[in-house]
């Protein structure tokens, strides 16, 4: 039996109307949810990934403006920019695009950033809190991953989640919030040995390596539930995951295309971490 489709762009949008709820709701109360994006060069990529945020913010009524700073504007300005927006009331969310320029220390305009104001969830604190399991700003493309097992009704305590990759942004925070699920997790990355032998024993396999249709159905478990997170482009200038779709949907139970999945849930999850830091619910401060 084919693999069910987890439709992530059906369900952000659906999320999405949810929030327009929550915002209407806010700007009621005089608070006007409010995203600031810094866009530092002018790298095409990162570009139409801001524009994708900016458009999504406007859908749900969240208000939003976008920086866009030189690639050759020094590190103490984007910090001294950041400091800034720290300080106005006005605005509830901080994201700067990455990757930076060479020149500018990735790791201190993330920890410059208030944890208050952390929407991408990529401060340490905000890391921190997530291990613990305290409420805190998740990252955005492992809470994506997690709401759609929940929105599918997918369980996973007691299964055996497999990660492919460890960066800090998807492999590593999405393992540690499906072992906080209860799931039972194995850690995959460039120097696994018999990496295949894991992805053949996970009920729940997450592909997050970059790497063009690695895995197809010869390397999963039947009714695996498969979470292809890769975005590669390819010659003609179309998008493939990980996964080779086709071959592994006649295994899995479940899985997410490339595009129409666990891309269009990034975003949600953002607006809802935006939402979040306008109601001040974290208990970071707010
Ligand atoms: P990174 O390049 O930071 O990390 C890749 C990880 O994959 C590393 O841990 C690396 O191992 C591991 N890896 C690389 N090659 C292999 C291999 N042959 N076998 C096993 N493991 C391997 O990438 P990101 O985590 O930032 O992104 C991963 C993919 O997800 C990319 O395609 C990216 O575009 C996409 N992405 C999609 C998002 C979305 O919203 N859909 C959001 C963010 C990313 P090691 O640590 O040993 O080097």
């Amino acid at each position: 039996m084919p693999a069910k489709t987890i439709n992530g762009k059906e369900l952000g949008q659906k999320l999405r109307e949810a929030m327009t709820g929550e915002v209407t709701q806010l700007r009621e109360e005089g608070i006007v949810p409010h995203l600031t994006v810094i866009i530092v060069g002018d790298n095409p990529a990162s570009k139409s990934y801001v524009n994708g945020k900016k458009k999504a913010s406007a859908q749900t009524g969240i208000s939003s403006d976008v920086i866009e700073m030189p690639a050759s504007v020094s590190q103490e300005e984007l910090l001294k920019k950041i400091e800034e927006l720290n300080n106005e009331k006005a605005v509830h969310g901080i994201l700067v695009q990455l990757p930076l320029p060479d020149h500018i220390n990735e790791q201190l305009v993330i920890e410059s950033i208030s944890p208050y104001k952390d929407v991408d969830g990529f401060h340490p604190v905000n890391i921190g809190k997530m291990m613990t399991g305290d409420d805190a700003f998740l990252p955005c493309t492992p809470y994506g991953i997690i709401t759609m097992l929940h929105s599918y009704n997918i369980p996973i305590a007691g299964k055996h989640a497999v990660v492919l990759g460890r960066s800090n942004i998807v492999g590593k925070p999405v393992g540690q919030l499906l072992l906080k699920e209860n799931a039972t997790v194995t850690y995959c990355h460039s120097k696994t040995e018999n990496l295949f032998e894991y992805t053949r024993s996970a009920d729940i396999l997450i592909a997050a390596i970059g790497k063009p249709n690695m895995i197809s159905g010869e390397h999963i478990k039947d009714g695996a539930v498969i979470i292809d997170v890769g975005i590669n482009r390819k010659e003609d200038g179309s998008l493939t995951g990980d996964v080779d779709f086709s071959s592994a949907a006649e295994k899995a139970a479940y899985i997410t295309p490339v595009p129409k999945g666990v891309g269009p849930m990034t975003i949600t999850m953002l607006l809802q971490n935006t939402i979040k830091a306008a109601k001040g619910l974290s208990h970071l401060g707010g």
